[in-house]
């Protein structure tokens, strides 16, 4: 039986490249898409879909879920809209995979313990490219013998959220395995605010944001007389869509909230 799937933010980069890969895939079916404006009946009338994509637009998750019986809810939108559409999902039976950036902690929590109650699972990845998920793993590993990291993500300037989730990640996973050190002079000074980038846990997190740029990531490590670097680069956004797809038939084996494509492949 094919997955019943509904993505909310079909007019965006991302949302677009995922209607087609779930359009093209044999174990699933889109049976629906979620916008917040009125924009057509169904994606047909969009003019970037072809005739053939029937599936209908909804700008209510309620009747969304009531006319359609979606298993998974996609979520490619932006930071404001994203914790409201996860938490209905759930509370609509529907398993979110959240590829949306920008959760605070405290709503990441939230929504772990709504999962757990509901005995839903839910994947919330901050980078879906598998590339990215191991250039991840290899800076966490490299933590524990380079401790002193600098992590500059780069990405195009439509960008809303700052740093990345993907640059946030990262920093979660080597304070794992870094005891917890401020790097750089004890006296310096930012002579313009900023400078340094932003502070987490005594690393630094650089953010650029420019035309021409998709989805990179350099985490650097300095040692004494030595330098390493392992950079990451998502060229385009097909890079992304076997990490959608894959999530998309996990999550159906989930009954708990996963944050991070790396605690499942
Ligand atoms: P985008 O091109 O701006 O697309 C976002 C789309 O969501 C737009 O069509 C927007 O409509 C729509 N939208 C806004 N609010 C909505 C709502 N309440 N309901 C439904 N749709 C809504 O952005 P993008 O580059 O595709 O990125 C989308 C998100 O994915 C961002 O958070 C980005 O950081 C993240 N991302 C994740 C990965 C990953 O691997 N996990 C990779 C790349 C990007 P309007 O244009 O009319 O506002």
């Amino acid at each position: 039986m094919s997955i019943r799937v509904a993505i909310a933010g079909p007019r965006g980069k991302m949302g677009a490249e995922a209607v087609h890969t779930v359009m093209k895939h044999a174990k699933m079916e889109l049976v629906a898409v979620l916008d917040y404006k009125e924009v057509g009946h169904t994606l047909a009338d969009l003019e970037m879909f072809p005739a053939s994509y029937t599936a209908p637009i909804f700008t209510d998750m309620h009747e969304l879920v009531e006319a359609t019986a979606p298993d998974v809810l996609v979520d490619l939108t932006n930071p404001h809209a994203v914790y409201q559409h996860t938490k209905e999902a759930l509370n609509l039976n529907v398993r979110p995979v959240i590829g949306t950036t920008g959760f605070t902690d405290a709503q990441l929590e939230e929504l772990s313990a709504l999962a757990n109650e509901k005995e839903l699972g839910c994947i919330i990845a901050p980078n879906f490219a598998i590339g990215a998920i191991l250039m991840m793993k290899f800076a966490k590993e490299a933590a524990k013998y380079l401790p002193d990291v600098e992590i500059i993500e780069m990405h195009h300037d439509q960008k809303l959220d700052a740093p990345s989730g993907t640059g946030v990640k990262t920093a979660q996973m080597i304070q794992e395995v870094r005891a917890q050190k401020m790097q750089g002079h004890p006296e310096e000074k930012e002579t313009i605010e900023g400078a340094r980038g932003a502070d987490f846990d005594g690393m630094r997190i650089h953010s650029v944001r420019l035309p021409g740029l998709v989805a990179h990531q350099q985490v650097l490590f300095g040692g004494d007389g030595q330098l390493l670097t392992i950079r990451h680069d998502s060229l385009n956004r097909n890079s992304f869509m076997s990490g959608v797809a894959f999530c998309v038939e996990e999550v159906m084996k989930m009954d708990q909230l996963v944050y991070g494509l790396e605690n499942i492949i």
